[in-house]
């Protein structure tokens, strides 16, 4: 299944956020910005795009506001001032604080521009994009704020962090917080009463299987949910092996400094390992080099993952 000319999907990779770019008669529009780090990337994507539709950039959509869908959203709003910029209505307070523990920025050593919003989006609303209609709809779990759009006349779903291929994006323990697990189940059973046939989603190649990819989604789910433990691992996991793909590499003398110092590191191990920095580095090296995204040469660790520069 092929996309609309008005439509194009830029694939990043798992340190930056897919594009969605939307050609309309006022201008283009962006949803979703990247990784802070890779914005230069971003940039070029959009103007790329831009050039072959001949029309300016006026508006940058974020799905959520993790890192990696707000990274280009300042450098993006400095180089085209014109565009302005719409969040879910539900990030609008945690946005305002900025940083919060629940955003996963500084507590789990991921960085972003503080960026200034025109407008929110509400669930229930829709927009215009591409020339077609797309309903918000609410998909918290992963983030409580998060939204996706949902296209019914081309059975289009652009998924963001709350449905792919193989997975999702993490939810936290029960034990840190008992809602955004429970919010995940509920939000794909409102998946499920979609019609879909072409998925395109935050991180990963656009796919149609999204009856085969809400089932494996839903398992994974309950297995989590039968094992607060099982999630700890797999947040702790996952944001590591997220820094190290930022960062590209650690000295390693350095690692258990940087499990006691990073607040997702030095709180889940205090709450459910209760090891020593130095046992809790150990294991979380022995996992990354386990699922071969970091390996180590010398005193340093490095990343295997391929980031897009
Ligand atoms: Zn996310």
């Amino acid at each position: 299944m092929t996309l609309p000319e008005s439509i194009r999907f830029v694939e990043r990779d798992w340190l930056s956020a897919n594009h969605i770019l939307f050609r309309d008669d006022d201008g283009a529009t962006i949803v979703d910005t990247g990784y802070v780090k890779f914005a230069e990337t971003t940039l070029a994507r959009v103007d790329q795009a831009l050039e072959a539709w001949n029309c300016p950039l006026v508006r940058i959509v974020n799905t959520h506001i993790h890192s990696d869908h707000i990274g280009g959203n300042l450098a993006l709003q400095q180089s085209h001032p014109g565009a302005s910029l719409a969040i879910p209505a539900a990030e609008e307070a945690m946005l305002q604080a900025w940083d919060l523990p629940e955003q996963m920025l500084s507590y789990a050593d991921q960085h972003a521009n503080r960026f200034a919003w025109d407008r929110t989006i509400e669930p229930g609303e829709h927009l215009r994009l591409g020339g077609e209609t797309w309903e918000v709809i609410a998909t918290p779990g992963h983030d409580m704020g998060s939204i996706v759009l949902y296209c019914q006349r081309r059975r289009i779903l652009i998924s963001a962090d709350a449905l792919w291929e193989n997975g999702f994006g993490f939810v936290v323990p029960r034990a840190i917080d008992p809602k955004p697990l429970a919010a995940q189940r509920a939000t794909f059973k409102r998946l499920t009463e979609l019609d879909v046939a072409l998925v395109i989603p935050g991180h990963g190649r656009m796919f149609t299987d999204f009856t085969g990819s809400l089932k494996r989604a839903s398992e994974k789910l309950e297995a989590f949910a039968q094992d607060d433990m099982k999630i700890a691992r797999n947040v702790v996991k996952g944001m590591f092996i997220y820094s190290m793909m930022w960062r590209g590499q650690l000295e390693r003398s350095a690692l258990t400094e940087y499990v006691g110092s990073v607040g997702v590191h030095r709180d889940y191990n205090a709450l459910f390992f209760r090891m020593s920095d130095d046992a809790f580095a150990d294991w979380l090296l022995a996992e990354a080099l386990r699922a071969d995204k970091v390996r180590v040469a010398g005193n340093f660790l490095y990343s295997t993952s391929n980031v897009t520069p």
